[in-house]
């Protein structure tokens, strides 16, 4: 299981579209979240979009294998295609939040927790206003996060990983070098 955490417009998006591209058999964990759908998402491919009383029946069915609520909307993975993807022995990538990713450093220690770093805040901010998915209000509010989300990455003891998104392609292949080491057999 490798695990991408990193504040909004950090490139986690970037960096685990490549991953899937370049190892075979990876398997994209598709994540549920209540919040709204961006114009290029497509609903079961990049999430599964619910609204919340959905989103909380499956939290009481116990179909999540962890669950977060950021900045008001909630996010979570589903359990049972995880658990099927590792039983055909794939590379199951999932890219959720420094709450998530505790989460699953409890449940799953064996996993590969990687933070993803800005190479300075205003590169973050830059990244975040170019890509042009949110408001200004919610990019404020997005970069407000960081912080809290960078210096619980560095104290947790959640991620043995950390890497700055400066080049796109040092980061990708940082990431692969990182699930070949491993996964290498001891
Ligand atoms: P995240 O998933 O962490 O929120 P994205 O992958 O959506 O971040 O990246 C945020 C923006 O920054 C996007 O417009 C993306 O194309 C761009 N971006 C990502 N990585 C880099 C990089 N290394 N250099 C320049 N731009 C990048
Ligand atoms: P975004 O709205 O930018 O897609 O994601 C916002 C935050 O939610 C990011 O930190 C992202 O990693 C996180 N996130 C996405 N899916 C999940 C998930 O399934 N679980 C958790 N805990 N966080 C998630």
């Amino acid at each position: 299981m490798l695990v991408i955490s990193g504040p909004s417009g950090a490139g986690k998006s970037s960096i685990c579209d490549e991953v899937l591209r370049r190892i075979p058999g990876a398997h994209w964990s598709v994540s549920v979240t209540t919040r709204a759908r961006r114009p290029h998402e497509v609903d079961g491919r990049h999430y599964r979009f619910v609204d919340r009383s959905t989103f909380e029946a499956m939290v009481r069915a116990g179909e999540l294998l962890e669950h977060a609520e950021y900045l008001g909307e909630l996010y979570g993975t589903p359990r049972q295609p995880v658990l099927e993807a590792i039983g055909r022995g794939e590379v199951v990538v999932m890219e959720i939040d420094v709450q998530g990713g505790a989460q699953v450093a409890r449940q799953v220690p064996e996993s590969i927790r990687v933070f993803v770093l800005p190479p300075t805040m205003e590169t973050l901010r830059a990244r975040l206003e170019g890509r042009k998915t949110e408001s200004e209000a919610l990019q404020t509010m997005r970069l407000a996060e960081a912080d809290g989300e960078i210096a619980f990455a560095r104290n947790g003891g959640v991620y043995q990983h950390f890497i700055t998104n400066d080049i796109l392609e040092d980061s990708v292949q940082q990431v692969i070098r990182i699930v070949e080491q491993e996964t290498m057999p001891k």
